[in-house]
């Protein structure tokens, strides 16, 4: 099918060719003849990428009437990224229209541009809820006029708590008008807000309803909450051609795991709202020429970035609403290769897997935290791979080959490809020896903090998941001596707590516990104190270095 179709304006159609669009999309398909030839509303699911945004904008721009010079389209979008890319496309769709009026407004920025251009006279208006409800309370902005209604992203929108201002600006625009609903996925409250604002919308189908792609495949890696980065690390190593997006939570968090990162050496930055737009379209632009191998971003910040062939989505934090869950993973598996979405989540979240299935209509593959082995072979098998593709050059290469051939005579094949290996691969083999084995125990070996008193008085009762208890003498566990005691805040739970949050995956028995005023003595299982001192040793205890000594 071509453009030519759909009877859009020429100046339009000169744009789309200018632009290189041969083909509509299947969204555009059915939204670009839709609005232009009938008044029905209309709720589709649509995601970026997809080509919405010409989907409306070209039939928009095609019905506005120049001779008015007041708001008649209005297109609210969440973020003001997402705001300033739907007006610099409609710019270009309208490219060869004189002066169209095409206005953004969108907080975060000041409101004297915004309002001179608005009293100028703007015909679309493209804009967050926000920011417009703040302009049209002030009588800047009108919307009695409006023909046309674009919701786009409603799903994001209310996410991000847009709820009473779309509602107020769906009051204020006159009854009689299209709208148009686009969502990524069809929550409850996207529901709620399409069947109370639009009437008998015709439903665009071109993606089935919160289905996961099935070009992506599921993963999660159940892990201690500390052990998270750990995780993140060895689910890098062991793909080594990563080129992957890693979902957090909060801004900080994404600037914490991004730092780490960075210092570790990995090819990796982070994407979030302290950035300046500069900074970030300069993110964006490295990660999308792939010189960046993994962006670190949260929900809000990834949402003007429009990367195909992302390899992974890494889920650091699951996020509160898990149809997000569904669009991230969407953003890998695209052009018809597969994409993996991993999602690290810690012990107490266990209960969202059957969520997230039920959500995305999929079952999760609850993968192995990858260990020494995985990862040194998915790292040799790399540099093997790297080694049959690379290129060279016969001509450039011929004068110095007799005396390299000289240097290795006598190395049989075997031979020389283990010391070509080694080379690369000591340093990295020696980083990876014995990594601990961080797979969560199904049930905690460690006894809960609440129960410690229990443990205090030496009752060792039998727990799931423990070896089997003994009748041990005092004899199988020795005393040792900490530094500190009632005075620095010393109780048996922040003894036990220190004591578990250094031997990660280990289990180490704790026996008696006695704290003084200024020390503590508290017994640990023989076999385990070497190395409860070897972990211990450069800890502090509120602020004090910790100093354990065997002994009363
Ligand atoms: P969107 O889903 O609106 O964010 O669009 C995704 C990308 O596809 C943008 O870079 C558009 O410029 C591009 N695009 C939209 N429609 C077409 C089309 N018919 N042919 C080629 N590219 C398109």
């Amino acid at each position: 099918m071509s453009f030519t179709v759909f009877g859009l304006n020429p100046n339009i159609l000169k744009a789309i060719e200018a632009l290189g669009f041969e083909h509509p999309t299947p969204v555009q398909e059915k939204v670009i003849p839709h609005i232009l030839s009938s008044d029905r509303d209309m709720i589709g699911l649509a995601e970026t990428g997809s080509g919405k945004t010409a989907a409306f904008g070209l039939p928009i721009l095609s019905r506005i009437d120049m001779s008015f010079r007041g708001v008649q389209a209005l297109i609210l979008c969440p973020t003001r990224e997402l705001c300033l890319q739907i007006t610099r496309d409609m710019g270009s769709f309208s490219k060869y229209i004189s002066d169209p009026g095409i206005v953004a407004v969108y907080g975060g920025s000041s409101y004297r541009t915004q309002k001179q251009k608005l009293k100028e006279g703007a015909r679309i208006v493209v804009a967050t809820p926000g920011r417009l409800v703040d302009l049209i309370g002030q009588g800047i902005a009108d919307i009695s006029r409006i023909w046309c209604l674009v919701l786009d992203e409603a799903d994001i929108m209310l996410n991000m708590g847009f709820k009473e201002e779309l509602e107020a600006i769906l009051e204020a625009a006159p009854e009689e008008r299209q709208t148009l609903l686009l969502s990524a996925t069809m929550s409850d409250e996207v529901a709620r807000i399409a069947s109370r604002f639009l009437r008998d919308p015709a439903e665009l189908t071109v993606g089935k309803k919160n289905v996961a792609t099935a070009s992506v495949e599921h993963t999660y890696y159940m892990v201690h909450a500390r052990d998270k980065f750990q995780v993140l690390k060895r689910l890098v190593d062991s793909h080594p051609g990563i080129y992957g997006l890693i979902f957090t939570r909060t801004r900080g968090g994404a600037k914490e795991v991004a730092d780490k990162m960075i210092g570790e050496g990995y090819n990796a930055d982070a994407l979030h709202g302290d950035l300046s737009q500069d900074q970030r379209e300069y993110i964006m632009g490295k990660f999308r020429e792939r010189k960046l191998q993994l962006l670190v971003a949260t929900d809000i910040a990834a949402r003007g970035l429009d990367v195909q062939d992302l390899t992974h989505v890494i889920h650091y934090d699951l996020p509160d609403d898990l149809e997000i869950y569904n669009h991230r993973s969407g953003r890998t598996g695209r052009a018809g290769k597969t994409g993996q979405s991993l999602a690290i989540i810690n012990m107490k979240e266990k209960y969202k897997i059957r969520r997230i299935e039920m959500t995305i209509g999929r079952k999760l593959k609850e993968g192995r935290i990858p260990g020494t082995r995985e990862i040194c072979e998915a790292q040799l098998l790399d540099m093997m791979d790297r080694v049959t593709a690379v290129e060279f050059d016969e001509q450039r290469l011929a004068s110095y080959l007799p005396a390299i051939l000289q240097k290795l005579d006598g190395l049989d094949r075997e031979d020389l490809i283990k010391r070509f290996i080694s080379l690369e691969f000591n340093r990295f083999l020696d980083s990876y020896r014995n990594l601990p084995d961080l797979t969560p125990l199904q049930q905690p070996k460690r006894m809960p903090e609440r129960e410690v008193p229990q443990r205090m008085r030496g009752e060792r009762k039998g727990r799931p998941g423990d070896r089997a208890p003994s009748r041990r003498s005092e004899g199988s566990f020795m005393w040792l001596t900490l530094n500190a005691g009632k005075i620095d805040g010393v109780t048996p739970p922040k003894l036990i707590s220190m004591i578990n949050s250094c031997t990660r995956g280990q289990s180490v028995d704790i026996g008696k516990i006695d704290i003084g005023p200024d020390r503590t003595r508290f017994q640990v299982e023989s076999g385990s104190v070497d190395y409860l001192l070897s972990v211990l040793k450069r800890r502090s205890f509120q602020g004090k270095r910790v100093k354990i000594r065997g002994g009363i």
